[in-house]
């Protein structure tokens, strides 16, 4: 069968590191970027990380003050893998329907219907108005408008009750 495209392009990459490097008759021996031969899981963690650089949305998430299992169900949220049912349809579990429960609108449940379509989720975050004040992501929301960066974290987690 041909190679995918990323495939090929991983082949290539290979070829070039192959073609740069010169063989010897010596015995092949383990070593790390950082060229000591001592494995450090916190030198390989910087290593990996320093070729994936996270949305700085994400890193709010983790610098808030919110509690941990809210900062989870936000980072949850953000990579759509909250269970709701347009997920486990994804998943192939079989359900009488995919309609949102909190509407009965014939409206299929995904994240972004339930976090931010729904009129159940409207009044939610119309009240985290009341407790948050003027935030970006309220400002933003087009029916409501208006809260402290980082403090909206606290909302979705709190009213879905997670
Ligand atoms: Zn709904």
């Amino acid at each position: 069968t041909p190679l995918s495209i990323q495939a090929y392009e991983l082949f290539q990459q290979l070829s070039k590191i192959v073609q740069n490097t010169a063989l010897t008759n010596a015995h092949d021996k383990w070593c790390y970027p950082w060229q000591n031969p001592e494995y450090s899981s916190i030198k390989m963690y910087h290593q990996l990380q320093e070729q994936e650089k996270a949305p700085p949305s994400f890193a709010k998430i983790w610098k808030c003050t919110a509690m941990l299992r809210y900062k989870i169900f936000i980072w949850l949220l953000l990579h759509d893998r909250v269970n709701v049912r347009n997920l486990l349809h994804r998943k192939k579990i079989i359900l009488p329907n995919y309609k949102c429960e909190l509407c009965n609108c014939s409206t299929e449940e995904t994240t972004l219907h339930v976090f931010w379509d729904c009129p159940f989720a409207l009044s939610c975050w119309d009240s985290g108005r009341s407790i948050c004040g003027d935030s970006a992501i309220l400002k933003n929301h087009p029916s409501i408008g208006g809260a402290q960066e980082g403090d909206w974290i606290h909302l979705p987690a709190a009213a879905w009750g997670c």
